[in-house]
Order: structure tokens, then C-alpha cells, then sequence
């Protein structure tokens, strides 16, 4: 066992350590002491340091204390319940299931319907989560395609047409389901989400898209990717994570009423594992609220995305083809883009560097995350430390 641990040891010898946050995920941070713009947190809207939403997860555990328990086991907690019925209709679905984590979200909503004999297609750019999900449902026919490639997704759906022809064991048709990020967080593209539902309706596949990136950021005041484009009942499984514009933690599914309480009964994320605390679901419910009363941090949100992206252009970066407030300073080479978000954080601004394996080789990039809590001051201050750095280091 002496070697099992040493090995171990030499392993995380090289590993890269996460930096300690001595504040609030606001506007700023504080690193070290020191105070440093946040473009990392992936809340969008600010809603981590929100007093509404402070208030409302202070005031519910004064009525309800902390933890809530199993769910099938200690009875629901009437905020789990209240915050599945707020999430349904704000994404203007049919029903809601709140799970832990946006990863156990995925992990419900694929392993619960597919099994072995199923039929999988999925970006080649797919989360973490999907990949993983995809593995645990024991999927033997598994089709990855073309990045947003519409051409190769109908090629791979021909072909799973074909082995969805001959019956499962039980008698049964395979399922084909086809599986997207709905915006892809390295480089904020857009799945092309009409394309994929006219698919599924001609080859007879289920459609589901994950929308982390999407909640709270596209569609009217941030119902996200299907509210984009106008695609409302068409999507059969919607996986969002409350833990980035939410800025708090779980993960959910919508969809119709028939598939979310197959999923209450049966996926074994939400019956194997405690539901989420009242502090996190009291403020959740206040932040779907605050999006359903007003647009205004979508907007806002938006305006900072776009001065921000305007500026860097203007200074020369190539800032890919994001369609989203992801933007991706594209630098190429992994040194340059580590030296670069160390200069940055020098000079006040945490922005993370982004290398293979999280993106091709020689496609490193430095990912900034606006947020609209953020000003136009602040987002000047990033502009022109950006300018200095990219100088410095003969960027642009
Ligand atoms: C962040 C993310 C997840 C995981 O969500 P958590 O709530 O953090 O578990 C899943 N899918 C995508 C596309 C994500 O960006």
C-alpha cells in the first residue's frame, strides 16, 4: 500500500492547485488579500451577492432550519416543491425535477431512460457530465458527431435509424436520443438547436440539450436556449444547473409532466441522494422570482457582453465565435496564455487560462466571464490592463 500512496504523491506533485477566495463571489474577489476582478465565477448575473436573494436564504432557515433530507424517504421539504413548480413555469414547461448538481442532472436524465440496446448521439464537444452519463447507462451504440456539424449529425442519425429497427430483448424499439450542450462553455457557440429538433422529428429520436451556460443568459429575461428559439415543447429533455447564473448548486430537468415523474420514481440521483438544503432552495426560488419580475440583469448582462467584446476587438484579440457572454481571448500557444492570466491577476483581473486537454492543442485561450453586476468602470479597468498585458507579452 506504501506504493499505492507514493504514487499518488508523485502525481500531485505536478497538479495545478485551486486559488482560495477569502470573499464573496461578487463583482471582485478577494485573492491573497487582494482585491481582483471576477471574470471566472459564471455568475452571469451577479445573483452570488444579490441582498434579495441574501435575504430570503437568511429568513428561510430562521422558519426552517438548514438540511431537508431524502426526499422519499423524510417527506419534501415545501420549498423543493415550490421550486420545481417556479422552474417549470418560468421555462414554460410542464413539469420540474431539482437534483443536487447540474453533473447528477445529466447522470438522471440519460442513465433513468436509456439502457444497453438504446442509441446515443452526441456533440463531439459535449460537457463533462454527458460523456459520463452516456458510460453509466451502459449505451453500446454510441454516435459522436461533428462539432454543430448538421451534416454528419443526419449521417450518424441514418445510421442509428438502421439499428433502431431491430427490437430490444424486451420486444421493444431502441430509443435514439440525440444529446447537445445548448451553449458550448469554451468558446460560447450555440447548438444548433432548430436543425436538431427537425432531425429527431424526421429519424424519430428524443432530443435533449444541457443548458448551463444558457440558463439565466438566452432567451426572454434568461429562460434560456429553447426560449432562444422559440422551441418550447419541442426539446424533450431540458438539464439546467442552478449553480452558474443561479449562482448557487443543484441541477434540474424539465420537460412533460410524464417524463419528470417517471424520473421522481425512478431516477436513482434524485432517490439516492438528499435534496437541497433550505438556505439553497429559498434562494433559488428569490432568484427565479427576480428573473420573472424583470429583464433588467439579462440586459444588463448582455450590454456588458457586448462593450466588453467591442473593446477587445477593437485592441486587435481574436475573440473566436462566441454568440454568447463567453468570450475566449484566443492566445494558441499554452505558455503565452499561462504567463498571460498570471500578468492579469498581477494587475488585478482573475480571468482563467483555458489548455488542452480542456481545448485542442494550440487552441489555449484565456476564457473571460462578464457578469452583470459589473460596471462600465470596472469593465474599462479590465480593457485596459488586457491592453497592457497583451502588449507586454506582443499579443496584439
Ligand atoms: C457546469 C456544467 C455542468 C455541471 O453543473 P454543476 O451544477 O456544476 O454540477 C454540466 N453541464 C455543463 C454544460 C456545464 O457547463
Amino acid at each position: 500500500m506504501d506504493d499505492f500512496y507514493k504514487k499518488l504523491q508523485q502525481e500531485n506533485l505536478n497538479a495545478k492547485q485551486p486559488l482560495v477566495i477569502e470573499s464573496a463571489q461578487g463583482a471582485y474577489l478577494t485573492i491573497a488579500g487582494q482585491k481582483k476582478l471576477n471574470f471566472c465565477s459564471s455568475h452571469y448575473l451577479g445573483f452570488a451577492v444579490e441582498e434579495r436573494i441574501k435575504k430570503a436564504a437568511k429568513e428561510a432557515i430562521d422558519k426552517y432550519g438548514l438540511g431537508t433530507g431524502y426526499r422519499t424517504i423524510a417527506g419534501t421539504n415545501v420549498l423543493n416543491t415550490q421550486l420545481e413548480q417556479r422552474l417549470a413555469k418560468f421555462k414554460k414547461a410542464e413539469a420540474a425535477i431539482v437534483v443536487a448538481g447540474g453533473y447528477l442532472a445529466n447522470m438522471a436524465a440519460i442513465q433513468t431512460i436509456l439502457g444497453k440496446e438504446d442509441v446515443v448521439i452526441s456533440d463531439e464537444l459535449n460537457h463533462a457530465s454527458i460523456i459520463d452519463a452516456i458510460r453509466l447507462a451502459q449505451v453500446k451504440n454510441r454516435f459522436i458527431y461533428k462539432h454543430r456539424d448538421r451534416t454528419d449529425l443526419e449521417e450518424k442519425l441514418k445510421e442509428a435509424s438502421v439499428l433502431a429497427k431491430t427490437p430490444k430483448e424486451n420486444g421493444e424499439n431502441p430509443l435514439i436520443l440525440i444529446v447537445t450542450d445548448g451553449v458550448f462553455s469554451m468558446d460560447g457557440d450555440l447548438a444548433p438547436l432548430p436543425e436538431i429538433v427537425k432531425f429527431a422529428k424526421k429519424y424519430g429520436a428524443l432530443t435533449m440539450v444541457d443548458d448551463a451556460h444558457g440558463e439565466g443568459v438566452l432567451g426572454e429575461g434568461g429562460r434560456g436556449i429553447v426560449d432562444h428559439f422559440k422551441l418550447h415543447g419541442q426539446v424533450d429533455i431540458e438539464v439546467g444547473t442552478l449553480s452558474k447564473a443561479f449562482s448557487v448548486i443543484g441541477g434540474f430537468i424539465t420537460g412533460k409532466k410524464a417524463l419528470i415523474d417517471f424520473y421522481k420514481q425512478k431516477a436513482r440521483q434524485f432517490i439516492f441522494s438528499s435534496a437541497l438544503t433550505v438556505p439553497d432552495t429559498a434562494a433559488l426560488i428569490e432568484g427565479v422570482k427576480i428573473l420573472e419580475e424583470s429583464d433588467a440583469p439579462v440586459k444588463k448582462l448582455w450590454e456588458n457582453t457586448k462593450y466588453l467584446k467591442d473593446e477587445f476587438r477593437s485592441l486587435g484579440f481574436d475573440i473566436g465565435n462566441s454568440e454568447t457572454p463567453i468570450t475566449p481571448v484566443m492566445l494558441g500557444d499554452d505558455e503565452i496564455t499561462l504567463k498571460f492570466s498570471q500578468r492579469l491577476l498581477e494587475e488585478g483581473v482573475f480571468a482563467s487560462a483555458i489548455r488542452f486537454p480542456l481545448v485542442a492543442k494550440g487552441k489555449a485561450r484565456i476564457r473571460v466571464i462578464p457578469s452583470s453586476s459589473q460596471n462600465k468602470e470596472d469593465l474599462d479597468f479590465a480593457v485596459s490592463v488586457f491592453e497592457k498585458v497583451g502588449k507586454e507579452l506582443g499579443v496584439i
